[in-house]
């Protein structure tokens, strides 16, 4: 008896011709913005089971529900509205399909906020001149659909009714920038309309609250003298290199580097702060230390690019890997970077880390007082992806990783060898930046490569995945003692140290510096895991 109302009921809602036209038009519009852009909405879902994201899934799956219930709102309240209104939608629809069609042919992603922030500090003429770099001539076609809709489907709101709709659309766009903004996503997930308004909402929330992060006094307007690089891998694992002594040849350049007298300090196999991306790198640009900190400080600490701008440096963040910001920086922390290359700027592929590695080189022999951090492309799964096809040294390579556990290691150490030996050669063809340049070299985290039955990457919990290189290079090091057990928390003090920061203007009591004495007295060393729980780390 219910069952048979309840039927009823759900009959003449999907009868009702307004529900009914709305929804078929934003399936429609999913499926097409599905074809026309590499697909969007998939790559989101890819992303979910493959990267580092694990920390933002819930709320990812609240802002791609809520620009769904976005999307439909909006035509089912279009096709109601009384036609004195109708233009409204119209302009709306069309002015987010022509920016958002235009942003995914230039760079392959919609707008995001930091797009907006960077905008208003453009000049026209610049773009004027992207124009027809960023003209996507099919935004016609939804838009096309749409005018047609609301041509042939007559409304029935009255004016006051019409206008209280557009309130709740805004209350609801509002809502969704908001929440975005509060749990620091970057991408807004969903098709072209609801990620342009979104976003819109979240700059305009993020203009509204005040930054969090703490400010750092300037020291100097005078250009520093020295360049300083930060050197971020991906999925490096610290005992795999031939530098630590691994079995396997996987750095030979990189060793001949080592091996010059009084250029390089190997700090051996070091703990990552996390086994994510996302958390090590948060805490690799703050100081903050697992097992001292809490690690919601990374929101209030100061950036070490605060500190560079501080002490007269030019300030560089170059991101082989991305386009929006991932790594624990936020829109308004490219207050103090001068230059942001993204991922596209270096043709992805296997060769892309080269091609920042020859980027960096020039920009360092030609001048002093530079700080730059890139976060290399490094040797991310699949491994195969990481290496020309004709560079595999060590074989066979896993045709299914599950099923051949114990070939996973041939295709990664190619990746390394290939990855990160060439990395060096690009950037040091021969040892003249190291005149002037200190040299810091890690990766974020390591790798499980499916040992001991894990079937995961990295992310979770094992030793294994907490291994990871620390280097740094220079010609006119300190002799330090490098034998005792370094973690990423040692990388922003020396830093800092190399950047000549006096002590007055520290923020907080980071870890030692790698130059420091105290690293003689034993400390125990911590890192996150991918729930942030605190897990000690056992020296190999
Ligand atoms: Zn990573």
């Amino acid at each position: 008896m219910y069952m048979k109302t309840y039927i009823k009921t759900l009959g003449k809602v999907f009868l009702d011709k307004y529900f009914a036209a709305a929804l078929v038009f934003v399936l429609s519009l999913y499926v097409f913005e599905e074809w026309a852009f590499d697909s969007p909405q998939g790559q989101f879902l890819k992303m979910l089971l493959t990267f580092d994201l694990k920390k933002d899934l819930a709320a990812n799956l609240i802002v791609s529900f809520g620009s769904f219930v976005f999307c439909f709102l909006f035509v089912l309240f279009a096709l109601r509205s009384p036609n004195n209104m109708r233009w409204i939608y119209g302009f709306a629809f069309g002015l987010s399909t022509l920016i958002q069609y235009g942003f995914w042919k230039a760079v392959k992603r919609f707008i995001l906020e930091q797009d907006l922030q960077i905008a208003g500090s453009t000049p026209l003429n610049i773009w004027m001149g992207a124009g027809a770099l960023y003209f996507n001539w099919i935004f016609i076609l939804p838009l096309a659909a749409f005018v047609f809709l609301l041509f042939s489907i007559k409304g029935e709101e009255t004016r006051p009714q019409s206008l209280r709709s557009i309130g709740v659309l805004l209350a609801l766009i509002v809502s969704l920038g908001g929440f975005a903004f509060m749990a620091d996503l970057s991408v807004l997930v969903g098709p072209s309309l609801p990620a342009y308004y979104g976003t819109i909402a979240q700059f305009g929330v993020n203009a509204l609250v005040p930054s969090s992060r703490q400010a750092v006094e300037p020291i100097t307007n005078t250009r520093a003298k020295n360049n300083i690089l930060l050197i971020v891998d991906e999925s490096i694992r610290g005992d795999h290199l031939g530098i630590n002594g691994y079995s396997r040849d996987t750095t030979p350049y990189l060793s001949q580097i080592v091996s010059k007298e009084g250029i390089a300090l190997n700090f051996g196999v070091a703990a990552a702060g996390g086994t994510c991306s996302y958390i090590s790198n948060s805490l690799l640009i703050t100081g903050v230390r697992p097992g001292s900190d809490d690690f919601k400080l990374v929101h209030t600490h100061p950036t070490v690019f605060q500190y560079a701008r501080a002490m007269g440096y030019k300030t560089y963040y170059l991101d082989v890997q991305a386009s929006s910001l991932w790594n624990g920086l936020k829109g308004d922390d490219l207050r103090y970077v001068d230059f942001w290359y993204k991922v596209n700027d270096f043709e992805d592929g296997y060769n892309s880390d080269f091609r920042a590695a020859e980027q960096i080189s020039d920009i360092l022999s030609e001048s002093t007082g530079n700080f730059i951090m890139v976060n290399k492309r490094g040797v991310h799964f699949l491994y195969e992806g990481s290496y020309a096809p004709d560079a595999e040294i060590w074989g066979p390579t896993p045709d299914d990783y599950t099923k051949q556990p114990d070939l996973v290691v041939n295709a990664y150490d190619n990746g390394i060898r290939y990855n990160l030996d060439n990395f060096f050669r690009h950037l040091l063809p021969d040892l003249s930046i190291l005149d002037t340049t200190y040299i810091i070299y890690t990766s974020d985290h390591g790798e499980t490569l499916f040992e001991d039955g894990t079937d995961w990457l990295h992310c979770n919990n094992t030793i294994q995945e907490a291994r990871v290189p620390l280097l740094i290079l220079g010609k006119h090091l300190p002799t330090v003692e490098t034998g005792f057990q370094a973690s990423h928390s040692n990388i922003l003090p020396t830093l800092l140290d190399l950047m000549d920061v006096p002590n007055n203007i520290r923020r907080h009591p980071y870890a030692p510096s790698l130059f420091s004495d105290e690293n003689n007295q034993p400390v125990d060393v911590y890192f996150f895991d991918g729930a942030l729980r605190l897990v000690d780390f056992q020296a190999p």
